[in-house]
Order: structure tokens, then sequence, then C-alpha cells
């Protein structure tokens, strides 16, 4: 079991536990201080799964959007489907976490950061990110063979077997399964 986390940790995680279609995700938001639907679903609810509270979810969500699009709308505008995620709006469904394979499959068109880099990411793209976190150009190349081969959730554990200096027998199937086992790792 792994402590939830804050929002003042928040950072410093998604730089060391966060898999990579979480990582480009948090940093694409921290940058444009905007994210469009899908990305705000995808980011949003694996940030839910790895235990930020809902407080702390309108209070991350709130300081970048407002800085593009100002309180009064973010409150009308995204405010009510970050409580509809976390179950608080609605049907008061409590929206599970996106898997890799929903992930893979999605089709993310220009301007979306969602999706999974593997799949979705140019070659040159993928192989800047992976160089960012730390891959030596031969881990890199084992990971392009597997992107090659069109087996993305073995690229991304190759990936964090790298990463983290360790193996991953179980394989990478759920991006906060990818965040759990980093933290097991790192406590
Ligand atoms: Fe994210 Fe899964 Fe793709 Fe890894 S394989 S980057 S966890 S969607």
């Amino acid at each position: 079991e792994y402590a939830d986390i804050s929002l003042k940790d928040i950072d410093q995680v998604s730089k060391s536990s966060f898999p990579l279609c979480m990582r480009h995700l948090f940093e694409k938001l921290r940058e444009d201080h905007h994210l469009k639907h899908g990305g705000r679903m995808q980011l949003g609810l694996f940030l839910k799964g790895v235990g930020l509270k809902l407080d702390d979810a309108l209070a991350f969500w709130r300081e970048e959007f407002t800085k593009k699009v100002g309180s009064e709308r973010f409150d009308k505008e995204y405010a009510y489907a970050i409580r509809h995620n976390y179950g608080k709006e609605g049907k008061r469904t409590d929206y599970t976490p996106y898997a890799c394979s929903k992930i893979i499959t999605s089709a993310p068109g220009a301007g979306d950061h969602h999706g999974c880099p593997y799949r979705h990411f140019s070659e040159d793209n993928l192989k800047a990110a992976l160089g960012r976190m730390g891959l030596s150009s031969r881990g890199m190349e084992d990971v392009m063979d597997k992107v090659r081969n069109k087996h993305y959730q073995l690229a991304c554990t190759l990936t964090f077997e790298a990463v983290y200096g360790t193996s991953c027998d179980t394989g990478i199937n759920h991006p906060n399964q990818y965040f759990e086992e980093s933290q097991k790792i790192l406590k």
C-alpha cells in the first residue's frame, strides 16, 4: 500500500513514478495550462486512482486552467466534470481509470495529448521522451524494437525495467499499476 499523493508532492511524483503517457499529459498541462477533454479524462482518472482527493484535484486543475480561461469559466465549465469523475455529480458513478488497452486504442486528434506515446508518438518524439526518462541508447533501441512490432505494453514494460533497474515479470497493463509498482520500488 502506498500513501495517497497530495498536491505538494505531485510534481516530484510525476517525474519519479508516472508512466510516459501520464508524464506527457502532466507536462503539457503545466506548459499549456489546458488539456482537451480526452486528456482531462485520461489524466484526471489516473490521478484519482493515484489517490489524489477531490479537493486536491479541484485545486490542481484550477491552478492551471484559471491561467488560461479564468476562474469563472473554470467553475462553470470544468469543475463539474471533475466532481463528476469522482462520482459527486450526475449519476454518481465512480469512474475508474483507463487501462492501457483502452488508451492504446484511443485515437488522439491534432492538439490532443492523450493516448499512449508508444503507439501515438512519432519515432523521433518517442526517442526524445525516452531520453528524458534516462534511457541509454541501447535501452532505447530495445524499446523501439517492441514499438516497431506493435508491442506497445511490452515497450512500456522495458522502459519501466530500464528506469528502475529491475524486472517487471507481470508486464504493464495499466498506468496505475505502473505507478504502484514504481512506488513499491522507490519506498
Ligand atoms: Fe501508458 Fe500503458 Fe502506454 Fe505505458 S503502455 S504509456 S502505461 S498507456
